[in-house]
């Protein structure tokens, strides 16, 4: 009987896996040992571990893996070793819909042939002549814009005038509806099939804009003022009645630096800067813009995301300072579409002003934004695109 005991024993031992019994500790040197629980539990209390007490794995940017000792984790850290994998590892996305996630160390070389950082850049926005928004891979953007999808809002909507001059802009698709009730293509008193141009003023505000303001409001007249973001400060309330008076308002950079020497960020601040000051100085975001010496090349056109306004006629008051010059480059040669370029920030200009714009409404020109110009002459301007007349 007990033969038969210690053999039921022996065989219920021989049917446990070896090692459920054996156990595999590590010191802090380093060394690793594999004995019996038993013996484990002893050296447990005598400086030795399991492997998840004293080992963290840590990564690496280029895709490597370490087992680093945890005490000694922030030695790794400095080192450029990460706790999460997640922390060297970067998703990508391609302008097809596709992502990919790929070491950090591998980072620029698939920027480089065509993978992206954010959804964002691989997404384009379009819109729909009665007002739908859709958000399409970059891959596709051309496929959609065959089937009447469009890049900017502005080009499914139309401008509309009521009775007493208000604007509103509604999608094409509610044009005809709108008419119905009584809107306007145009602004009340302006005639598209009569000659029309479109004023502009550059540098501004200053100390002469409310000058110049007095006698387009007294002529019922509008122009378009091309700001210099770092002026809105000092000349807030000229920029506020400039929006007030139904004047457009005109992005001319932050400090009229010449655009096209500046690197991408740089030049984004100028532009964006200026939005964002004006915005918050009279509610207004500039609509059109006016890089500083009529300088731009690709990345400025790009960059600024509204229509590049040059000019026709150029008055040179910065250079003449003088009225009678100035009020004569405008009279001789003004003609239907033109857009002029004269400074409110000299008082000479004002003066000019004073008579250039009474001449101008008796020859029969209708004053009027840039804008304006650009909606009753080719129905509208388009972004990044670079005008120096409508006709
Ligand atoms: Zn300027």
């Amino acid at each position: 009987m007990r033969n038969f005991m210690a053999a039921l024993v022996a065989a219920f031992v021989a049917i446990l896996p070896v090692s459920a019994t054996e156990v595999t500790l590590y010191n802090l040197n380093g060394e690793e040992i594999t004995v019996s629980s038993g013996e484990a539990e002893r050296l447990r209390r005598d400086g030795w571990y399991y492997f998840d007490e004293i080992y963290t794995v840590v990564y690496s940017e280029d895709g490597r893996s370490v087992n680093a000792l945890t005490n000694r984790l922030d030695e790794w850290k400095n080192a450029g070793w990460y706790e999460n994998m997640s922390d060297v590892r970067t998703t990508l996305y391609s302008e097809d819909g596709r992502s990919i996630t790929v070491w950090n160390a591998e980072v620029k070389a698939y920027l480089a042939v065509g993978w992206y950082r954010t959804p964002e850049e691989v997404h384009t926005t379009l819109y729909s002549e009665d007002g739908r928004e859709i958000s399409v891979w970059n891959a596709e953007v051309e496929a959609y814009l065959a089937v009447g999808w469009y890049r900017n809002p502005e080009e499914v909507q139309t401008v509309l005038y009521n009775e007493n001059g208000e604007e509103k802009a509604v999608w094409n698709a509610e044009v005809e509806a709108y008419l119905a009730a009584g809107w306007l293509r145009s602004r009340p008193g302006i005639d598209p099939s009569r000659p029309m141009l479109a004023l502009t003023f550059d540098d501004g505000p200053g100390p002469y804009t409310d000058r110049i303001l007095d006698c387009l409001a007294q002529n019922n007249a509008k122009a378009t003022f091309f700001v210099v973001g770092n002026r809105l400060g000092r000349y807030g309330a000229q920029l506020k009645r400039e929006a007030e008076l139904g004047m457009e308002i005109g992005n001319h950079s932050w400090s009229h630096a010449s655009l096209t020497n500046l690197g991408d960020s740089a030049l984004a601040s100028q532009i964006n800067d200026t939005n964002t000051k004006a915005l918050e100085t009279a509610g207004v975001c500039p609509t059109v813009m006016r890089p500083p010496y009529g300088s731009h090349n690709a990345a400025v056109r790009s960059a600024a995301g509204m229509p590049v306004i040059l000019w026709s006629i150029d008055t040179l008051d910065w250079k003449t300072r003088n009225a009678d010059a100035t009020y004569k480059a405008v009279i001789d040669k003004a003609k239907d579409g033109d857009i002029i370029l004269m400074h409110d920030i000299h008082e000479s200009t004002a003066a000019a002003v004073e008579r250039i714009v009474p001449e101008l409404v008796r020859r029969g020109f209708q004053l009027v934004t840039v804008s304006e110009l650009g909606q009753y002459r080719a129905g509208g301007l388009t972004a990044g695109k670079a005008y120096s007349s409508v006709r």
